[in-house]
């Protein structure tokens, strides 16, 4: 075991602030990283503030963070895929029981004992929970530990971690390619990777947002048209057209409003996790047998897969590099809507705390 840095909150209402955190030494499958970057993620702000008591109650203090990209600083003596002085990444995982059937179909995310980045038991009773992110060094076992595309940049890449495979994913599931309609609503973390990946499969991609002043954002970042969701004609215009909807909304909204919008045999697929359940309008459903789901995240096979993507395509984040100690400040602008598109830490600024 070894002591290293943290940012943690001690409460539901307490900021994040520096602290010390035990990390297990590495065993003989496990990767020990040191942490370059890590970005900021609404799941990370619903957690801290434990907006999901009811499905996972956060356990205190919390060290949110699952988008991490660093170097590898350790590996353990079975390790293959690392050495040390490698570029690797972790995402919102960092174990599973690697024998369910969900594992077996490359499905970790959906394994009953998945161990999530931060706040799920710790396996190694290192601590009561998992630790994550906002910290200069993690160790995690190698099948849950990613390989970095060396031209990309870094910054960039560690939101790929969650907002890129959670919105990948979901848009590969349900077949988005070329010559589909597809939405996008809400233009933040996830949504604007969402933007990125449509365009780059080649669908026509529609933002929907809340906001006017990220209307040139979205064009630039390649959506085609921008819809002003709170204008009622403009929604009106698009009824019956969508082939696919990714909503990425982290607050309660109305997404009758979306499933309307939905051709014949349409799905909505939502990936926002808002803490409150959201009313859903069965004869928006019914007429055209139109579908309402969810997703979470996707398995490491396709995050891989999502990664090597981003490499081919040069696809990274648009990310506000900031120091961890702003941290409590961006959270107050995630609920603001306030974020271009995602804040990313430079861990480099914690080495002063
Ligand atoms: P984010 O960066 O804060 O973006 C959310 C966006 O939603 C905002 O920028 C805003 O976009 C829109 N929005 C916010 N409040 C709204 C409201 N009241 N009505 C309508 N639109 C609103 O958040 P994120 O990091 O992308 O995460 C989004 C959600 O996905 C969160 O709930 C998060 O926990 C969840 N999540 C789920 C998974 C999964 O595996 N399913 C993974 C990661 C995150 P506009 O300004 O364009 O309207
Ligand atoms: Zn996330």
């Amino acid at each position: 075991m070894y002591k290293t840095k943290a940012y943690s909150a001690a409460s539901a209402t307490s900021p994040l602030a520096s602290t010390t955190i035990p990390r297990r030494a590495p065993t003989d499958r496990d990767v020990q990283i040191e942490i370059l970057y890590c970005g900021v993620c609404h799941s990370d702000l619903h957690s801290v503030r434990n907006e999901w008591s009811e499905f996972m109650p956060t356990v205190y203090p919390i060290v949110p963070g699952h988008e991490i990209v660093g170097r590898v600083t350790k590996v353990g003596s079975a390790v293959k895929k690392f050495k040390a002085g490698d570029l690797a990444a972790i995402g919102c995982m960092v174990d599973s029981d690697h024998s369910c059937p969900e594992c077996k179909v490359g499905l970790e995310q959906f394994c009953n004992n998945v161990t999530l980045t931060f706040n799920s038991p710790d396996k190694h009773e290192t601590a009561p929970v998992t630790y994550g992110g906002y910290s200069d060094s993690i160790v995690a076992d190698e099948q849950f530990v990613l390989r970095v595309p060396e031209n990309l940049n870094l910054a960039g890449t560690a939101p790929l971690l969650c907002a890129g495979i959670t919105t990948y994913s979901p848009m590969r599931h349900w077949g988005v390619t070329r010559g589909k309609k597809v939405g996008v609503v809400g233009l933040g973390g996830l949504g604007h990777m969402a933007v990125k990946f449509g365009h780059a499969f080649g669908a026509h991609v529609v933002v929907f947002t809340t906001s006017p002043g990220k209307k040139e954002d979205a064009l630039r970042l390649g959506a085609d048209e921008v819809v002003i969701s709170r204008n009622t004609n403009e929604m009106q215009q698009h009824t019956g057209s969508f082939d696919f909807i990714l909503d990425a909304v982290a607050a309660e909204h109305d997404v009758n409003a979306y499933i309307n919008l939905l051709r014949r045999d349409g799905n909505l697929t939502m990936v926002g996790a808002p803490a409150k359940p959201l009313p859903v309008a069965v004869f928006g459903l019914i007429g055209r047998r139109r579908s309402f789901s969810g997703s979470m995240i996707g398995g490491i096979a396709e995050t891989q897969e999502m990664l090597d993507f981003c490499g081919q395509h040069n696809i990274t984040a648009d990310v506000e590099v900031i120091p961890i100690q702003k941290v409590n400040e961006a959270y107050e602008r995630l609920l603001k809507s306030d974020v271009k598109y995602r804040f990313c830490i430079d861990m480099a600024s914690l080495k002063s705390e």
